[in-house]
């Protein structure tokens, strides 16, 4: 589960529109009266950009905007020497830049962080400025000296050096995103190859690099989705979610409200920490929970279950099987004496660890006469909840 939705993140979107952008490069011809977007679009990219990077506190995006937009610039103002110096150094310059954005942690502008990356950036134009005034000829000739002369390799708009620095650049933005798998972390990585195709055909740069920036804002639009449309803790789709399933679920269904018993013990007696990692367990058993159901995040220690196309009668079996998988599963509190290293033989006499019973209660609704509206249901199965509570938690009441 974990892994697919990893490599969905992966794809969706970077993939997708670079290899789609790639496509349309190549095998699309664009008629003459769109070429005044195909101008206008990266700037709009850009205004876009900056605005939801500032709005959504995306300093590292912001960062690799202005690192795109002074890219560009300078290919656009260079003398002919001068691009030619320029096309010999960004392709080292700019994935290298995009490494250390991408690491970087969030910071605020105005903060050391930010004053540290300003600074990088200014010393890099000015090296830049100082090596195209004096030292041009030998800059070009470093960059583009062959590392490997004995293996013929394709002629390749990028020197071997720049290869080298493109591949370790793309490693690591790769390993930032497997660290972190998200999709603004993905939108770094698809942002090398726009980069790079840009600067393998430097007169569309600004249009690739308006491309790298829109993957970036997609990134952003997709992860606040994801924010606002799934809980942090458990990795649950959320309340919100539950309520726009609830508007298509059909005409019959039966919803269970799921409540941990005596949780606020747990927290109190363990730790706030371990309270967590007890809602994380929980959610893995209502994540396999049978029948078709649903499982959300409802909110605290509250969990709601939705079975499509069910009555009462047939989610109940299925809930009870989830009460139970619960109750037997428990939970696992690690002692603190816990050795660091593997010890060679496994002993269970001394044990520091103590199984903590988790049970939980759940009310259960299905759609009838009485009940014909989600919050009805959800009231209703509020109700059988208190019930199941009032009776002596552990069971299913409906
Ligand atoms: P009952 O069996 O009647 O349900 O008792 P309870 O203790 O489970 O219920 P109560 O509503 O009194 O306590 C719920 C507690 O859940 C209180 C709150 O601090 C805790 N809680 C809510 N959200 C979280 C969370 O995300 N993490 C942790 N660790 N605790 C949470
Ligand atoms: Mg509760
Ligand atoms: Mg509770």
């Amino acid at each position: 589960m974990f892994i697919m939705k990893t490599l969905f993140l992966l794809i969706f979107p970077g993939g997708v529109l670079f290899a789609a952008v790639l496509y349309l490069q190549f095998n699309v011809s664009i008629p003459p009266s769109w070429q005044p977007l195909a101008s206008f679009f990266p700037i709009v990219a850009v205004i876009v950009g900056v605005l939801l990077g500032w709005r959504f506190n995306r300093t590292r995006m912001l960062w690799v905007i202005l690192l795109l937009v002074l890219s560009e610039r300078a290919l656009t103002f260079a003398t002919p020497y001068g691009r030619e110096c320029l096309l010999a150094v960004t392709p080292v310059l700019i994935p290298l830049n995009l490494l250390l954005f991408c690491w970087w942690s969030e910071r605020g502008l105005f903060t050391l962080h930010g004053l540290s990356r300003m600074a990088i950036l200014t010393a890099e134009v000015g090296g830049l400025a100082w090596l195209y005034l004096y030292r041009a000829g030998e800059t070009i000739a470093f960059v583009e000296r062959p590392l490997v002369t004995t293996i013929p390799l394709p002629n390749l708009p990028f020197s071997q050096l720049s290869l080298l620095i493109i591949l370790f650049c793309a490693a690591g933005l790769l390993l930032r995103f497997f660290k972190k798998p998200e999709a603004l972390e993905s939108s770094f990585f698809w942002t090398l190859w726009f980069v790079l195709v840009g600067l393998a055909w430097p007169d569309d740069f600004a249009l690739w690099g308006g491309f790298a920036v829109f993957l970036m804002v997609t990134a952003l639009v997709e992860s606040s989705f994801s924010m606002a449309f799934n809980d942090e803790l458990t990795g649950l789709p959320a309340r919100r979610a539950m309520n726009e399933y609830l508007l298509k679920v059909g005409r019959r269904y039966t919803v269970a409200m799921v409540d941990v018993d005596h949780f606020k013990k747990v927290n109190d007696t363990h730790g706030h920490d371990i309270g967590d990692q007890v809602l994380r367990m929980v959610a893995t058993c209502l994540r396999r929970v049978t029948g078709g159901g649903r499982a959300y995040r409802y909110g605290g220690e509250e969990f709601v279950v939705i079975f499509p196309s069910k009555d009462l009668k047939r989610a109940l079996p299925h809930l009870e099987e989830l009460r139970e998988a619960i109750a037997q599963a428990g939970f696992l509190i690690r002692g603190r004496k816990r050795p660091k290293q593997k010890p060679e033989t496994l002993t269970s006499k001394k044990s520091d660890s103590a199984k903590l019973q988790v049970t939980v209660s759940i009310g259960a609704a299905t759609r009838d006469d009485n009940n014909t509206t989600s919050e009805q249901l959800l009231k209703a199965a509020d109700k059988a909840l208190y019930q199941a509570k009032k009776t002596g938690r552990n069971r299913v009441c409906s």
